[in-house]
């Protein structure tokens, strides 16, 4: 079985319609994607009515956290499967993000004008009503003018957290993010809990608070997670009794990782999901 439980479409900041997703996620011989776009649901009904024969879908979301450590906080990212999407905390939420994702692009670009010609309403203006503005639509505008070689070489020069036109982005406090999947049924798992950030990382003592709140898995299997990381993950989770997932992060030509680079093992899929009854994975 091979299983991706974390990608990203048109209505976040990947590059594919869901429809395109599922496309791909069929070429490239996956039996299981979830669909996991940044704060919305949105790419949901089209990724379903173009499930491909042989593909399951499994609809979810990525939830933009941050979470206490000593000194202050992090941003993290909390995946969400089989939530119900109509749950009223989850769809406040997340039109709250979404709309303040949106001011938070446009005072980045604000901050950018002086130095380069992005017309942030015209990159507002194309993503989805339903879907979430992010850096990464910064980082394509910059490719786009010969600012940047690529989405990474836009992000390392201007756009990440220590950048000259960082502005922070609207967030969940992790632990009630974690409360408001679970109550709306779903399964929540901590994304990329050692991906790529400069500075404090989120610690062993978080990761218990959020078990404590429900939290089912930690993402292992992930681009931005070398052996060590792994080691330490799966020795935590073991601790901790969590699930280990694995997934891509596939985002289109934003990343260069491909769809269905990591996997998720079948028999955590299986346990995974045994208790969700916010909503069932999708097969055509
Ligand atoms: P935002 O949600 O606006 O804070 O932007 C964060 C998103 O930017 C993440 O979800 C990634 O998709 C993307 N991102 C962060 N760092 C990089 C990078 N170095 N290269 C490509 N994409 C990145
Ligand atoms: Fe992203
Ligand atoms: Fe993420
Ligand atoms: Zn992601």
């Amino acid at each position: 079985m091979r299983i991706d439980l974390h990608a990203h479409t048109r209505v976040s900041d990947g590059t594919d319609s869901p429809a395109e997703l599922v496309a791909k996620a069929a070429a490239a011989r996956l039996d299981v994607l979830a669909l996991t776009d940044h704060d919305s649901t949105g790419g949901w009904d089209e990724a379903i009515a173009a499930l491909p024969t042989g593909l399951t879908l499994v609809p979810g979301a990525e939830f933009s956290c941050r979470g206490a450590v000593p000194g202050g906080s992090i941003s993290l990212h909390l995946l969400g499967y089989l939530f119900d999407r109509q749950a009223p905390a989850v769809v406040a939420e997340q039109e709250r993000l979404r709309a303040q994702r949106r001011s938070r692009l446009q005072e980045m670009a604000t901050r950018m004008a002086a130095d380069f010609p992005i017309d942030v309403e015209e990159i507002l203006a194309g993503v989805p009503a339903d879907g979430s503005a992010g850096r990464p639509h910064l980082a394509a505008a910059l490719v786009r003018i010969g600012a940047a070689e690529s989405v990474a070489d836009a992000f390392d020069r201007y756009l990440s957290s220590g950048g000259p036109y960082f502005v922070r982005g609207p967030h969940t406090k992790a632990p009630d993010a974690v409360r408001m999947i679970v109550e709306a049924g779903g399964v929540a798992v901590l994304a990329h809990p050692f991906g790529n950030r400069r500075g404090t990382r989120v610690t062993p003592e978080l990761i218990a608070t959020l078990a404590g709140e429900g939290l089912r898995g930690v993402e292992v299997f992930h681009p931005e997670h070398d052996e060590r990381s792994r080691a330490e993950l799966r020795s935590l989770a073991t601790d901790l009794g969590l699930l280990t997932t694995g997934g891509s992060d596939y985002h289109g030509t934003n990343k260069t990782v491909a769809l269905g680079g990591h996997l998720t093992p079948a028999e955590v899929y299986e346990e995974l999901f045994a208790g969700a009854t916010g909503g069932k994975v999708i097969s055509a």
